[in-house]
C-alpha cells in the first residue's frame, strides 16, 4: 500500500482545487495500491492563529500582495527562529504528529508554510523517509519562499514557472512542468453538453453565474440577467448565506430559469453544462474552464496572480473583462449572436491552453515516487562488487578453494587483551570470540605517545603495550591467526588503539588502526599516524569520539571538535562504543562502526558492527570505507548473566577491588 499525504490550504482557492483534483486523480490511478489523505493543518487546528494566518492570507492574496510577500519573507529568512509564532511551533507538532501516523511516502506540499515546517522537523539531520512534493499552483513572485523551500522535487503550471525557480538556484532535474492538476475527465465528462451545437439549432443558451466577488453588483447582474427571457442561469453562490438568500429571492420569480446553489464541488461538471461563466479570474476557476472549454467573463480582477490569470485568457483571445453588469450583458448578448459565433470562436481558442490531463500526469508521477520509496531492496543487488580482485578466490582454510559470497558477519574491531589493559591473553580472546560465533575480531590494545606527558606516566604502569614489545605483540597475533581461522572460522586482525591524551577531554584523542601488518612510531602526531595506518592498507578510526555516559573511560573529544579537518581522512568513527550509543555521529552521516572495546568478558554485552559482505579481509575494509551494508546490533549473550555472578563471567573476572583500583590508575 502506498500512502500519500497531501497538505492543502483550504482557504486558498488554487490550493485546494489542486489538492482535490490531485486526491481524484490518485484514486482514479490506483485505488487499490494507494491510501490517500488529504489534511488541511492551516484548517484544523489553529485558533487565534489560524485566524490571523488566514487573514493575512486572504487580505494578501486579494487586497494586498505586498503584505503576502511580506509574511512569505518572515517565514522564509527566518524558519528557525524560537517563538516567532507559537503557531508556528504548534502547526509544526501537528505536522510532525500527522507525519508519524500515516507514514506516508509522497508528501505534497500546496503551501510553502508546510515544506518549511517539514524542513523544520528533520532539522537535526535525521533522513526524510518520503519523497517532498512541493506542488506549486501560483505564478512566482520575486519575493517567493518556494524556491527556498526544502523538496525532492517541484512541480508546476507552467514552463515561466519552472524557468523562475531555475533562475532561483533550483536545479533542473528537481522542477517537473504538469500545469495547473485541473479534474481528471471521467468517461461521462468527457461528453461535454456546452458545445453550441444546440444554441446553433436553436436552443437555449446556458449561463453559469459564480458570485465569487463583486457582491454589490450582484443584485443588479441577476436582475439584467433575468431580463433575458431566452436565458437559462444558474447562480453559484458559494458559502456566502446573505447573497444566497438574495438570490433564492431574485429565482424564486423565475424559476424555470434561474437555479441557485451553494458551495459545490462539481465545478468542474458544471463548466461542462454552461456555455459560458461569469466568474473572477481565480487560478481554480480558469483553469478548470480551460480544461472544461468553458469561456470565462471575467467581472472582477483582484491581485497580480489574477491579472495573470485573466491575461492567459485575454491573449488567447477567450475571454473578456467585463467589470460592470451592463458590460457583462453586452458581452453575452455578443457572444451568442450568429449562432454563438464569437463564443464558439471564445472554445475553439481555449482548447490550446489546457492540459486535460495534467492532474493524472501528476498522480501518475507521485506514484512512481512512492514506487521508489518503497521498494528499496533491488537496488542492494545493484551495487558494484568490492574491489577485491583475484581474492574473490580464496583458499584460506586448510588450502580448499572457496568461492565467496556477500553474507552477514558479526565484526568486533576494537578489543583489548593482557598486552595492554586487558583481562583476556590474545589465545583466551580468539577461543571466547570464536565460541560465540564471531566473523571478524581485531585486537587493538593501547599505545601510548611517548612524548605526551600522560603518555610518559601510563607508559610505566603497564597497561599499554610496553615501548620495546610492540613486535612481539604483532608475532603473536599472527600466530593466532591461523588457529582463529582453522578452529572457529573467525578472521583475526592486529591492531592498535593510539592514545594521544592531552590534559583536557578536547586535546585528546584515542585512534584505531586496523589491520596493521607492522608497528607504527607511535610518536607520529595524528595526521602522519593516519597516513601510516592508511600505507598499511589498515582502516583508521576514530574510538569514542563523542561524550561517553557511562562510567568508564574519560571523554577523547579532539577528532570529534575538529570534525570537518579529520572527516575526510578517517575511514569510520564509532557510532557506538559499548553502552554508549553517539547520535551526533550518526546525524552527522559519517561512516560508521560499532565497537564493546572490550577488556573483560562482560563486555561483550555491547555494540557491536555487522556487515554484509564477503568474509574476506579487504572485503571487510572496503564495505566500512564505502559504508554501505553496514549496520550496528545491540550484543547480548544470555549465556552470561550480565550480574550473575554464578555464571563463568564472574570466574573469569578480576574481583571488583581490583577493578576500581586499576581503573583509578588510569583516569
Ligand atoms: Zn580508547
Ligand atoms: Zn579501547
Amino acid at each position: 500500500m502506498k500512502n500519500i499525504l497531501i497538505l492543502t490550504a483550504g482557504f486558498g482557492e488554487r490550493e485546494d482545487v489542486a489538492s482535490w483534483n490531485l486526491r481524484d486523480a490518485l484514486e482514479q490511478l490506483a485505488r487499490e495500491e494507494a491510501r490517500v489523505e488529504v489534511l488541511d493543518l492551516l484548517d484544523s487546528s489553529y485558533g487565534r492563529f489560524h485566524d490571523l494566518l488566514k487573514n493575512t492570507f486572504r487580505a494578501a492574496a486579494h487586497h494586498a500582495p505586498k503584505l503576502w510577500q511580506g509574511f512569505y519573507h518572515l517565514l522564509g529568512s527566518t524558519p528557525n527562529e524560537e517563538g516567532q509564532t507559537d503557531g508556528l511551533a504548534r502547526m509544526r507538532d501537528s505536522l510532525r504528529d500527522a507525519l508519524r501516523g500515516i507514514q506516508p511516502d509522497v508528501v505534497v506540499a500546496t503551501c510553502p508554510i508546510y515544506s518549511f515546517l517539514i524542513g523544520e522537523i528533520y532539522r537535526d539531520g535525521r533522513t526524510r523517509d518520503f519523497t517532498l512534493v512541493s506542488l506549486i499552483t501560483d505564478r512566482l513572485v520575486t519575493e517567493s519562499p518556494w524556491p527556498r523551500a526544502p523538496a525532492d522535487y517541484f512541480a508546476v503550471t507552467s514552463e515561466a514557472v519552472a524557468a523562475v525557480l531555475i533562475a532561483a538556484g533550483v536545479p533542473e532535474e528537481k522542477v517537473k512542468v504538469f500545469g495547473f492538476p485541473v479534474q481528471p475527465q471521467t468517461k461521462s465528462m468527457r461528453e461535454s453538453t456546452n458545445t453550441l451545437a444546440d444554441v446553433a439549432r436553436g436552443g437555449r443558451p446556458r449561463i453559469l453565474c459564480v458570485i465569487n466577488g463583486a457582491r454589490k453588483k450582484a443584485p443588479k447582474l441577476l436582475d439584467r440577467l433575468l431580463e433575458h427571457l431566452d436565458w437559462d442561469i444558474t447562480v453559484c453562490v458559494g458559502q456566502d448565506t446573505a447573497i444566497e438568500e438574495m438570490a433564492r429571492e431574485k429565482a424564486s420569480t423565475a424559476p424555470a430559469r434561474m437555479e441557485v446553489i451553494g458551495h459545490t464541488r462539481r465545478m468542474p461538471q458544471l463548466l461542462r453544462e454552461h456555455h459560458v461563466v461569469i466568474s473572477r479570474a481565480e487560478a481554480g476557476m480558469v483553469q478548470e474552464a480551460i480544461a472544461a472549454r468553458c469561456p470565462v467573463i471575467v467581472q472582477k480582477l483582484g491581485s497580480g496572480q489574477e491579472e495573470g490569470n485573466f491575461s492567459l485568457l485575454r491573449e488567447a483571445n477567450a475571454g473578456v473583462l467585463a467589470e460592470k453588469p451592463r458590460e457583462v450583458i453586452d458581452w453575452l448578448e455578443r457572444a451568442f449572436r450568429d449562432q454563438g459565433r464569437l463564443l464558439s470562436l471564445w472554445r475553439t481558442n481555449l482548447e490550446p491552453l489546457g492540459r486535460p490531463d495534467s492532474a493524472i500526469k501528476l498522480a501518475r508521477f507521485i506514484l512512481d515516487q512512492a514506487e521508489t520509496m518503497t521498494v528499496p531492496v533491488p537496488q542492494l543487488h545493484a551495487l558494484p562488487a568490492p574491489e577485491i580482485g583475484a581474492s574473490a578466490l580464496t583458499n584460506h582454510k586448510r588450502g580448499k578453494l572457496r568461492l565467496l559470497s556477500k553474507k552477514l558477519l558479526l565484526c568486533d574491531l576494537h578489543t583489548h587483551t593482557t598486552w595492554s589493559d586487558g583481562k583476556l591473553s590474545v589465545p583466551e580472546i580468539v577461543d571466547f570470540y570464536g565460541q560465540r560465533g564471531f566473523d571478524c575480531l581485531c585486537i587493538t590494545d593501547h599505545l601510548c605517545d611517548p612524548k605526551r606527558l600522560l603518555g610518559k606516566l601510563v607508559n610505566l604502569t603497564g597497561l599499554v603495550i610496553p615501548p620495546g614489545e610492540i613486535e612481539a605483540y604483532f608475532e603473536e597475533i599472527e600466530r593466532e591467526k591461523k588457529r582463529a581461522w582453522a578452529k572457529y572460522d573467525l578472521m583475526l586482525m592486529t591492531g592498535i588503539e593510539f592514545n594521544k591524551d592531552g590534559y583536557t577531554a578536547k586535546t585528546s584523542t584515542h585512534l584505531l588502526g586496523v589491520d596493521l601488518k607492522q608497528p607504527i612510531n607511535p610518536s607520529l602526531d595524528i595526521k602522519e599516524t593516519i597516513a601510516e595506518i592508511h600505507a598499511q592498507g589498515g582502516l583508521a578510526i576514530a574510538s569514542h569520539p563523542h561524550e561517553l555516559k557511562s562510567e568508564w573511560g574519560k571523554n577523547t573529544l579532539y577528532l570529534w571538535e575538529h570534525v570537518d579537518e579529520y572527516a575526510p581522512l578517517l575511514d569510520a568513527w564509532e557510532v557506538a562504543n559499548r553502552d554508549d550509543i553517539f547520535n551526533p555521529i550518526g546525524l552527522k552521516k559519517l561512516p560508521f562502526i560499532a565497537s564493546s572495546d572490550f577488556h573483560k568478558p562482560k563486555h561483550i554485552h555491547s555494540w557491536k558492527t555487522v556487515l554484509y559482505c564477503e568474509k574476506e579481509a579487504e572485503a571487510i575494509k572496503h564495505c566500512i570505507r564505502v559504508n554501505r551494508d553496514v549496520s550496528l546490533t545491540l550484543y547480548r549473550d544470555h549465556r552470561f548473566g550480565m550480574e550473575d555472578h554464578h555464571l563463568p563471567v564472574a570466574a573469569l573476572d578480576e574481583a571488583p577491588e581490583k577493578l576500581a583500583f586499576e581503573e583509578a590508575r588510569l583516569a
